[in-house]
């Protein structure tokens, strides 16, 4: 472990089919090469002798097929090499995959190629294989589609939205996935439990666009799907699970870590003989966070959507008059006190309801869906164009202040309310 020691560069040989798995210190970034050999990161591979930048914090693996020597500079939380990994497993399943995209693309209508969705309890590795699996088909040439439902620790943008987008290469191991055009729901909280109805609304209204996309792209269609999903598998979670895979039409079901899930869902989607259920190794090099954790990387999440995640973007502030937005929110929601509403009103009767708000100082510090909706009525159906996030609010003259990515007017004056914050620090 290099834990305290001073920044020096020093070699680390991996032999086949074991990882150096690192969390980079909590001030300063570390830098890493490939000296020779061959090594990936959750899936792509990396360019011999050229050095990475990675962030503090970050945690990750460098994996070898056949052995090779990476060099690091600067200094680690932890490091270690592992020889015990899922990796062949996960490789294996992969090339499953592939055989079903290669089937789908020779038939002669061009069928629908894999539909994988991945579940399992938090911290189990699902974003990671999601990834390792789209990585290794987009270096193939498929271009997969990425379908997170991770409200929480969702890994296309934001927190608070489902999203889905092509994956034409393998995702960089620093900067993520490249955010051309992704196709975003905002739901606008981070646990489902506000409001299931509109979440689960809002999975149908991703999958019939993805479902309609298909059928006028047979590549994308071959290439088939990955669906990462929420940590969330009791209760309201599991049926969520359900819903998701019903919605989606998944047919491989990759469950890691947990024999329980796995058995129920084995059991319960026995009636749909062609649902594979399988069931994965969690890796050991999985690293738990805690809750403080995923609320601080939530919080960086809406940080880098307007900074970038070197700070190579700059938001622009603008200022709008109070009459030139107008903000809704989305069902009744538990917090909406009783008192507010008309006699006998029930607060949850209508989880789809689209409710104007006042302009006010409770907007101050909200981030903001900006819907591509031409009309109120249909905001909970339309995708979201992105976010803008609120600086200040003066009463006096009717003024807001945002930032947002772009200078000049937003594509649509209709925004989206829900319980997303941030403070800037
Ligand atoms: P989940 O999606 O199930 O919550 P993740 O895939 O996000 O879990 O993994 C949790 C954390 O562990 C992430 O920061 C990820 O980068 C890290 N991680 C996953 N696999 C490994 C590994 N083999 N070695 C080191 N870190 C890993």
């Amino acid at each position: 472990g290099g834990t305290g020691t001073a920044s020096t560069i020093r070699q680390v040989k991996l032999e086949k089919e074991s990882e150096l798995r690192i969390e980079v210190a909590n001030d300063t970034p570390l830098r890493l090469r490939l000296l020779n050999g061959t090594a990936e990161i959750f899936g792509t591979e990396l360019p011999p002798q050229i050095w990475l930048t990675f962030p503090p914090h970050f945690k990750f693996a460098v994996f070898t097929w056949y052995g090779a020597t990476i060099e690091m500079d600067g200094t680690t939380e932890t490091d270690y090499t592992a020889d015990e990994t899922p990796m062949v497993s996960y490789v294996n399943v992969h090339a499953v995959l592939d055989g079903r995209r290669n089937q789908a693309k020779a038939s002669p209508e061009s069928s629908q190629g894999p539909r994988v969705i991945v579940v399992g309890p938090t911290d189990s590795g699902k974003s990671t294989l999601s990834r390792m699996l789209l990585s290794w088909a987009a270096k193939q040439g498929w271009k997969p589609t990425f379908v997170d439902l991770d409200i929480g620790q969702g890994s296309i943008t934001a927190p608070g939205c489902i999203a889905a987008t092509p994956i034409e290469l393998p995702i960089d191991p620093v900067e993520g996935i490249s955010l051309e055009m992704p196709l975003v729901y905002f739901y606008g909280h981070t646990t489902p439990s506000q409001n299931v109805d509109l979440y689960k609304a809002l999975v149908k209204e991703l999958a019939q666009i993805l479902e309609r996309q298909f059928t006028g792209n047979a590549e994308s269609r071959a290439s088939g799907m990955v669906i990462n999903t929420m940590g969330w598998i009791e209760g309201v979670g599991y049926e969520l699970i359900l819903h998701a895979v019903d919605t989606f039409n998944a047919n491989v079901v990759l469950v890691l870590g947990q024999e329980k899930l796995f058995s129920m869902l084995r059991d319960v989607l026995k009636s749909k003989p062609n649902v594979d259920v399988l069931k994965l190794q969690k890796s050991g090099g999985v690293v738990s966070r805690s809750s403080k954790f995923r609320q601080k990387s939530r919080s960086y999440r809406i940080r880098e959507y307007f900074y970038g995640i070197a700070n190579d973007l700059s938001p622009h502030s603008n200022i709008a008059n109070f009459s030139d937005l107008f903000v809704y929110r989305i069902g009744g929601g538990p917090q909406a006190p009783k008192s507010a509403l008309p006699i006998g009103a029930d607060p949850v009767a209508n989880p789809l309801r689209v409710a104007p708000v006042n302009i006010d100082r409770d907007l101050l510090h909200v981030v903001l869906a900006v819907s591509y909706a031409q009309e109120p009525d249909q905001i909970v159906s339309s995708n979201v164009a992105g976010f803008i996030y609120v600086t200040d609010i003066d009463l006096q003259r009717r003024k807001i202040t945002y930032l947002s990515p772009t200078a000049g007017e937003l594509p649509s004056k209709y925004l989206v309310m829900g319980t997303l914050t941030w403070l800037e620090t």
